[in-house]
């Protein structure tokens, strides 16, 4: 005589078997995507890892920046290029990088844009804002007095070609693209994680049209050798 339970699963079998096809397509697909999802002990933290760490890296890059700006804010401008675009601009990434991450933190008005942070998001975010710290403290150090928020000739401003402006023209917009990275990484919400990296891709482009030329007809024959000998933001490639 049969065992009970072989019974019951070959009776199993055969109600599967009078499915028809789409839905038991459908019930397999739904297995495979379950089994997709990361294990939620294991592999999904405490969101709030993730908060901390972009907290501290928005403070540390604050910090970094408070004594360069009090330092060349104390440098007249000699021209200046910033218009209604460049303003709304880096209105718009402000509101990106500190209101909306701020509002994500403090509240839940933002909590519907949830997700659960993955513990490989966290590390790779934690990498993207060391990177990205470094470097722009290095660029802001490297570039003195000559440093502007925005597109501006300073007082006797010298063109910088050392240090981390050796090999690439934009260091200091490569920090800020990690960091935009390092965001979107640690902060598990679809709005305020991923908004300054699309704020970013959209003011780079706007930024570069104007910068390189305006270094050009400021530095000439010096700034076009620096051009031909160096790469905008990955040094070797682009
Ligand atoms: N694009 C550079 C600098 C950003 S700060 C970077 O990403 O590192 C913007 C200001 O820096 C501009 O107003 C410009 O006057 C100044 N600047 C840009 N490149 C410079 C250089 N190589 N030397 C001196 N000043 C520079």
């Amino acid at each position: 005589m049969q065992a009970p339970e072989l019974h019951l699963n070959s009776n199993l079998r055969d109600v599967e078997a009078k499915k028809p096809l789409a839905s038991r397509i459908a019930f397999l697909f739904i297995l495979r995507c379950d089994s997709l999802q990361p294990k939620e002990s294991e592999e999904i933290m405490n969101p709030l890892f993730g908060k901390a760490a972009f907290i501290v890296s928005l403070i540390s890059m604050m910090l970094i920046r408070a004594p360069h700006g009090k330092r060349s804010g104390q440098v007249k401008i000699r021209e200046s290029r910033k218009g209604p675009l460049e303003i709304a601009f880096l209105a718009l990434m402000g509101i990106a990088t500190l209101v909306l991450p701020v509002i994500s933190i403090v509240s839940s008005l933002l909590s519907f844009a949830d997700y659960g942070l993955h513990v490989l998001s966290f590390l790779l975010g934690i990498v993207c804002a060391a990177m990205g710290l470094w470097l722009f403290y290095r660029s802001h150090a490297d570039l003195g007095t000559n440093w502007s928020i925005s597109l501006d000739i300073r007082q006797e401003h010298q063109l910088v070609t050392g240090g981390v402006y050796e090999r690439i023209r934009h260091p200091m917009y490569l920090s800020m693209f990690l960091l935009a990275l390092a965001q979107a990484f640690l902060l598990s919400n679809w709005i305020a994680g991923p908004l300054y990296l699309l704020a970013f891709l959209l003011m780079f482009p706007l930024r570069l049209g104007p910068e390189e030329p305006m270094m050009l007809e400021t530095f000439g024959d010096e700034y076009d050798a620096y051009v031909k000998r160096t790469k905008r933001l990955i040094p070797y490639v682009w």
